[in-house]
């Protein structure tokens, strides 16, 4: 029994030294001298009234500063002039709310609410481990510790655009966000419009929606509720829209209630060009203009381009051979395979199962080829065609049940998209004016 108090203490012990390390550091060579520390905590005393983390800055004399490398929140606070067994209790208290000690990182900001008298003596501190989230510690009487979010706050803005030569180039010109790109090319329409054969004067109208942390601080484009996008002349709707409540399953529609996904995506390569199409009567001046068919579509792109996977499907094929060099063929299910040739490199086995959007393999020369392109061949029932004439599968249709309810949900918003005019088409001799953003509160 004896022994085993000993132990008990020995463990309590260790337990406390390893706090007293995680308070303090344990090098020595971290410590600064008191009056270089002083200088970089900027001091902020509030104009007119402002409040965050819920509290009035104008009451107090505010300090900020982010962990520096090495800094332990026991060294903060005992600069800021609390002894230590004070800090001892305030970790303490605050382990069960948010174990302090253990998760202060350096480079996350803090701040030190201070009495706003000569004394400036601390009363709380407000760590942020996120943008979000902060966590509070009031210590002035006793010690009580809580965590909070703070408000977040969703803009709904508009933008229109005219393609000149790709659309993230159109979207970028704009200052806007390069996810807003993304979630258009991967998300929304990477099954009904090819990105890499936009035409010039396609053009473009999106709702979507900022994120903002505090009213103040962007977090970036939250979500797109919808787009219309013209292509070639012809129109395309998308409305975001949840199927499945429970679930929070989300997903892309028509105006007539089309889901926008197909089961194949349009291309192999996020941005490249198709640089020659699947053409039978194919006759090539090399080869003495013999008929030369072509069962693929061949899309250029910069050796080490990742290649992904069209659909959900397992590699049935993954290997180097001929003129094909190397390769990965994939079945999709008993009617469809895709393989996509002359690879620099491989990246799946035979018999892996892979999803739509699946890094397979990687741009290269392999085989016969003149330059680096993706030979992508598409099979049909065990035949040859060109995927860009199939009419592909539908991913999962609405259910009919659901149908009505779309159609009364979308009539606003089409109404809003088809009142959002495009800028007067710009001429050479025009001086390009910045597009309209146009802020609207959700
Ligand atoms: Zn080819």
């Amino acid at each position: 029994m004896d022994k085993k108090r000993t132990r008990r203490l020995g463990n309590k012990y260790l337990i406390l030294s390893a706090l007293c390390v995680a308070l303090y550091g344990c090098k020595e060579d971290n410590k600064k001298p008191e009056e270089e520390v002083k200088q970089e905590i900027a001091k902020v005393e509030a104009p007119k009234e402002i409040f965050e983390f819920g509290f009035k800055l104008n009451d107090y004399i505010v300090k900020r500063d982010t962990v520096k490398s090495g800094e332990s929140f026991g060294q903060i606070l005992e600069r800021n002039k609390i002894g230590y067994p004070k800090i001892f209790h305030i970790a303490e208290k605050t382990k069960e709310t948010y174990n302090i000690a253990r998760f202060f990182q350096q480079g996350k900001p803090y701040t030190i609410l201070c009495s706003k008298d000569s004394l400036e003596l601390p009363e709380t501190f407000i760590y942020q481990p996120n943008k979000e989230e902060y966590l509070v510690i009031n210590f002035k009487d006793s010690i009580h510790a809580y965590t909070s979010r703070k408000p977040i706050k969703y803009v709904e803005k508009t933008i229109t655009g005219i393609i000149t030569s790709s659309i993230s180039e159109t979207i970028d010109e704009q200052g806007v966000s390069p996810v807003l790109t993304n979630k258009l090319a991967d998300e929304i329409y990477a099954w009904t419009i090819d990105f890499n054969r936009l035409q010039k004067g396609d053009r473009f109208k999106v709702i979507y929606t900022d994120k903002y942390i505090d009213d103040t601080i962007y977090a970036g484009v939250h979500d797109v509720k919808a787009a219309y996008f013209e292509h070639n002349s012809e129109p395309f709707y998308a409305f975001r829209f949840q199927t499945d409540s429970l679930k929070g399953i989300v997903d892309y529609f028509s105006e007539d209630a089309k889901n926008l996904r197909r089961a194949f995506l349009k291309s192999p390569i996020q941005f490249g060009r198709i640089s020659s199409r699947y053409n039978l009567k194919r006759r090539i001046a090399y080869y003495g203009y013999k008929l030369r068919p072509h069962k693929g579509t061949d899309f250029a792109a910069a050796v080490g381009t990742p290649i992904r996977a069209t659909a959900n499907g397992t590699v049935t094929e993954s290997t180097r051979r001929g003129g094909n060099g190397k390769y990965v063929k994939i079945r999709h299910n008993a009617t469809y395979e895709t393989q996509y040739l002359h690879m620099s490199r491989r990246n799946v086995k035979v018999g892996q199962f892979v999803k739509q959007g699946d890094v397979i393999g990687y741009v290269g020369m392999t085989g016969n080829t003149g330059g680096p392109h993706v030979c992508y061949r598409f099979w049909k029932n065990g035949r040859q065609v060109d995927p860009l004439r199939e009419k592909l599968p539908e991913a999962k249709p609405i259910s009919d049940s659901l149908k009505a309810e779309f159609l009364d949900f979308i009539k606003p918003i089409k109404h809003q998209l088809d009142n959002i005019f495009f800028e007067p088409e710009v001429t050479d001799d025009m001086e390009l004016e910045k597009p309209v953003i146009k802020q609207a509160e959700s």
